[in-house]
């Protein structure tokens, strides 16, 4: 189970941190893969272009290789008995621990002036999200761990306290370790809303795709053999690992380190590499997003399999609960 909010266009961070890893989960395990629209009122209050959002972000899914007959790919807020155990869970999550919560405190920083009760609990509402379907494995980014660790703990909370129902959620990735992709200009990773310019969306076309890569940031090069890379260049070689060939990248690693690298080449490689992974995707998200019954019949039948499993689940939790008078 994972999901995405729809506040902007996806990025190559949620490509290779989410989606690439739900078109891999999807042949073998029973997933849930929802837009997570009711979490991006904690921070887009304004509702104008929700609706585009959300159908910008199910085309990008699909666009991506996610296939709505294998897996239930459907909307947060279609979903009620959501808000329903995000109440409950509620009741079991302290201010204290949800005060200390990163992305609370960075939220809380960026808008001083609407530090809501949402944000304040947006962890929990995740945890609803993932234990609704007693999901094991959430494919997300490495920005995820800390609200994955607390999804665990209200998991177990409440099975300590109204008896075992939930197994516990655990941060996944196909690979060994979870993934952050970095921003182009070398501070911090790729985001919907921050550093546009040093983000490659999937929206993105060829040209501004060739603009954006070819303005990070490098410097004149290594002067001696074998030099650790800084920050920025270790970023560069990070790109290049996720859309170019292994050869291409051995070659720029062997003139990184015989001092003879040419950055403005390595970097039109990697444009060009990029152009080719974004561009089949960017296409195929246009015509889906233009066929709105498609979209609609998507949102339906997800919404019908997440509820099946979302009602079972709910019986079970008010009954454990003590929910059930007669
Ligand atoms: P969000 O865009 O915050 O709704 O995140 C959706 C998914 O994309 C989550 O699983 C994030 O962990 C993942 N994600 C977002 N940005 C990055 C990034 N720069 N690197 C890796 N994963 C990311």
């Amino acid at each position: 189970m994972s999901g995405i909010r729809p506040t902007g266009f996806l990025h190559l961070g949620n490509y290779f941190g989410a989606l690439r890893n739900y078109v891999r989960m999807q042949d073998e395990y029973n997933c849930y893969f929802m837009v997570a629209d009711l979490h991006s009122l904690t921070t887009h209050p304004d509702t104008k272009e929700l609706k585009a959002n959300v159908e910008r972000v199910l085309s990008e899914n699909i666009a991506s290789g996610l296939d709505p007959d294998k897996v239930a790919l459907y909307c947060q807020s279609h979903i009620r008995e959501t808000t329903e155990l995000y109440l409950y869970l509620n009741m079991m999550a302290y201010k204290g621990e949800l005060e200390k919560t990163t992305t609370f405190k960075d939220k809380a920083r960026q808008q001083p002036d609407n530090v809501n009760a949402g944000l304040l609990t947006y962890p929990v509402l995740q945890a609803a999200d993932i234990i609704l379907h007693k999901a094991t494995l959430v494919p997300v980014g490495k920005d995820q761990e800390q609200h994955l660790e607390m999804a665990r703990t209200f998991a177990n909370r409440f099975n300590h306290r109204y008896g075992n129902v939930f197994p516990e959620p655990q941060a996944f990735n196909f690979g060994s370790e979870l993934v952050k992709v970095p921003s182009l200009d070398g501070a911090g990773k790729m985001s919907k809303s921050e550093n546009q310019y040093a983000t490659i969306y999937l929206s993105d076309d060829d040209e501004l795709i060739r603009k954006k890569v070819m303005k990070a940031k490098t410097d004149s090069g290594p002067t001696e053999p074998n030099t650790p890379k800084p920050d920025y260049i270790t970023n560069i070689f990070g790109l290049m690992q996720l859309v170019s060939q292994p050869d291409v990248i051995r070659k720029f690693e062997e003139d990184y380190d015989q001092c003879r690298i040419r950055y403005g080449d390595m970097k039109k490689q990697l444009a060009e590499d990029m152009v080719t992974f974004i561009t089949p995707i960017r296409r195929r998200a246009d015509e889906i997003r233009n066929d709105g019954a498609y979209l609609k019949k998507v949102m339906e039948q997800g919404a019908e399999k997440a509820s099946q499993s979302a009602r079972a689940t709910m019986a079970e939790v008010r009954q454990a609960i003590g929910l059930n008078y007669y």
